[in-house]
């Protein structure tokens, strides 16, 4: 079975086993509790529309003389029952924040505001998921769409200590050709630094459409040097991170919670050395699970599982990334070494320029050294 030594450091075997091992909780005096913020990490779970804060949109509505849903400025995914959580609730309030997002400086903003809430949550590393499909209207195309973040990614990178670079990610829902033009658009700005595209993912609604009819556009992205990172393995099973590790050769996986049903399959993620970007709000909130305790981070980590927390949609579920490690603590019973090495797997997740990740890993170790 996988173990955990003293430093909270699961050890890869090639036996895995479904237990996960208790580490501990604060609570019983014997952990220290040292501060999540000023614990460096990489945050490489994030979607552009879905980064909003309920206050920027609320901003940005009465700029544009927009009237919210109500549910969408007072409530959360996760204070309304499991049973009226779900997929197609989400897209509805997605889709009416995107409307309120009309202007290149609509569009500024929001990375702007990321990046300062993720550096001040003590991320070294924004990754930020775009599918720029969704802007092209405003924008008057695909192109100044994607320019216009990307400009803004660095900009924002000199303003904060963050180094954040772009994800694009083709929409399960639309043709699988506008994937294929979105690889090659991709595939114009590739690169580790701020302001680059870093990766190509695929989003949306995962039992939406065939993952095989989106092979083209990966390959065209892979063939261009980019990393991949699609999602699969939340609203679908183990078969579907099969499907992917097999033909797709993610170097991260959106979600990919639910490997935890077939640990075979968790066993193929370990030797791939896949990360997975897990988001424990976004898996309650979509009704995936009943509650936080029925995600299994324990039972993923205690296999050896390279993990990287995510918040996916703070705006809808109303969590930001410091929440997850900070219940990576109060729900999971993580110790801090455990949650050091999780912000470790994080920043070895990415990626972005290696020297990103070996300063903040420095740091992690001074981190953990603290008094
Ligand atoms: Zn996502």
């Amino acid at each position: 079975m996988a173990s955990v030594t003293s430093a909270g450091v699961p050890q890869a075997s090639s036996e895995v086993q479904g237990s996960p091992t208790f580490l501990g909780t604060a609570e019983e005096g014997h952990t220290r509790t040292r501060d999540i913020r000023s614990l460096p990490k990489a945050h490489l779970h994030l979607h552009f529309t879905g980064s909003m804060t309920v206050g920027l949109l609320r901003r940005m509505s009465e700029e544009h003389g927009i009237v919210l849903n109500k549910e969408l400025i007072d409530a959360s995914p996760l204070r309304v029952p499991a049973n009226r959580r779900g997929w197609f609730r989400f897209q509805r309030l997605y889709d009416m924040a995107r409307r309120c997002v009309q202007t290149e400086q609509d569009m500024r903003t929001i990375v702007d505001e990321a990046a300062r809430i993720d550096a001040a949550e003590g991320s070294r590393i924004l990754e930020i998921q775009v599918t720029p499909d969704s802007y092209a209207k405003i924008m008057g195309g695909l192109t100044p769409a994607l320019e216009v973040i990307l400009d803004e990614a660095k900009r924002a990178s000199e303003r904060y200590d963050i180094a954040v670079g772009v994800i694009v990610a083709a929409a399960r829902t639309h043709h699988p050709l506008e994937a294929k033009t979105l690889a090659r658009l991709a595939a114009q700005y590739v690169g580790d630094e701020p302001g680059s595209v870093v990766g190509f993912g695929l989003s949306n609604d995962e039992r939406s459409g065939r993952t095989s009819d989106f092979f083209p556009a990966f390959k065209i992205a892979e063939k261009a040097g980019l990393p991949l990172m699609p999602h699969a393995g939340e609203l679908l099973g183990p078969e579907h991170i099969d499907e992917v590790l097999k033909n797709v050769h993610p170097v991260r996986i959106g979600h990919g919670v639910r490997a935890a049903e077939n640990m075979q399959v968790v066993r193929r993620i370990v030797e791939a050395k896949v990360t997975l970007e897990v988001c424990p709000a976004s898996n309650v909130g979509l009704g995936v699970y009943a509650d936080k305790s029925q995600v299994p981070l324990q039972l993923l980590y205690s296999a050896g599982v390279h993990i990287a927390l995510g918040a996916d949609d703070p705006l809808l579920f109303g969590e930001r990334l410091e929440k997850q490690y900070e219940d990576a603590r109060a729900v999971y019973g993580f110790d801090d070494e455990a949650i050091a090495q999780l912000a470790r797997y994080s920043l070895e997740g990415s990626v972005m320029a290696k020297k990103y990740c070996d300063a903040a890993l420095t740091e992690v170790d001074e981190w953990i050294k603290s008094r």
